[in-house]
């Protein structure tokens, strides 16, 4: 038999507010940082997890490393 099961879309992924840290001596992460706390701080939490996720999605060569280059 076919039963027709529409397939859950994934609106707006749950996303904690403290999983993603900015990085450190990353200035689009502090910005990034700030801003989130600022929409949280005024409730704004749909802003915040848009911050969370660009922090989390800022591409990061490794861990603790900055992605400013300094190839100047
Ligand atoms: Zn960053």
């Amino acid at each position: 038999m076919t039963v027709h099961v529409p397939v859950p879309v994934h609106l707006a992924e749950p996303v904690p507010l403290h999983e993603s840290e900015p990085v450190r001596g990353c200035g689009v992460c502090t910005a990034l940082g700030k801003q989130r706390a600022e929409a949280a701080a005024r409730g704004d939490h749909s802003r915040a997890t848009d911050c969370t996720v660009e922090i989390r999605n800022h591409p990061h060569a490794r861990e603790g490393a900055t992605h400013e280059r300094r190839d100047a």
